[in-house]
């Protein structure tokens, strides 16, 4: 199966990946984590993305396509794979039909989270993320089992720096503009589904699971 799960910042792709790359046994690949890594690491990739990141912009279209193109090259995604924050522009809505013609293979659905404004800023606000593996929590709505401390792994939890309101204001501002007309471009090509993001994580689980079980 090969999907790309969509959504605002803070609609819960990551944590839903999470679920779906297990139930379908796919790989979960987040362009976001990539991007975070890259910077953790300081590659020529990550000094790059990085000025862009910390106020919430996009990186640079050819950056992520290149990135996302040398990723389906890989082995593993033979058998399916989660696209996780990638298309976020029409340029790379693009450039991922042309990856995908050129690797014989098309995407089967578009999962669209949808969740509203104030429910987003109230996730993002109080997201932690595990430094090991980069699963997210939340302080209220999520939280691990111990506090600060990631219940897959052991890994440190920590507020990411675009996690803070002005970068979060930000980050919804370039996700209207920027992204959201993307779901015009899959609507078209008939692969969107439409998913009530503003519910219970295990509720969202289960829509997301039935709607990909019917087109499977
Ligand atoms: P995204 O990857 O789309 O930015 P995340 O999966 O990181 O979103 O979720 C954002 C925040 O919201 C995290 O703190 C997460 O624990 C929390 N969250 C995710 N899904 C839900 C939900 N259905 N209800 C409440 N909080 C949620
Ligand atoms: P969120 O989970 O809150 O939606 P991500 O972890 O997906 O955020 O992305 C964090 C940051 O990484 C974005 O604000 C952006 O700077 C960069 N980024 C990730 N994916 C892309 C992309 N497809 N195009 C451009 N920038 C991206
Ligand atoms: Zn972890």
């Amino acid at each position: 199966m090969q999907i790309v799960l969509f959504g605002p910042p803070g609609a819960g792709k990551g944590t839903q990946a999470k679920f779906l790359s297990e139930e379908f046994n796919i790989p979960h690949i987040s362009t976001g984590d990539i991007l975070r890594e890259n910077v953790k690491k300081g590659t020529a990739l990550g000094m790059k993305a990085k000025s862009y990141m910390d106020k919430g912009e996009l990186v640079p279209d050819q950056l992520l396509n290149d990135l996302v193109r040398s990723r389906l090259e890989e082995p593993d995604t033979k058998k399916g794979f989660l696209l996780d924050g990638y298309p976020r522009t029409i340029p790379q809505a693009k450039a991922l039909d042309e990856i995908m013609d050129e690797l014989n293979r098309k995407l089967d659905a578009v999962v669209n989270i949808d969740v509203g404004t104030n429910a987003l800023v109230k996730r993002l606000s109080g997201r932690r993320v595990c430094r090991g593996c980069g699963a997210p929590y939340h302080i209220v709505m999520n939280p691990p089992k111990v506090a600060d401390v990631c219940d897959a792994c052991g890994g440190e939890l920590y507020q990411r720096a675009d996690d803070r309101e002005e970068a979060i204001k930000n980050r919804l501002a370039v996700y209207t503009k920027q992204t959201q007309p993307v779901l015009d471009f899959y609507k078209k090509k008939g692969v969107l589904i439409d998913i009530d993001g503003d519910r219970e994580i295990e509720e969202v689980k289960a829509d997301v699971i039935n709607a990909l079980e019917e087109i499977a």
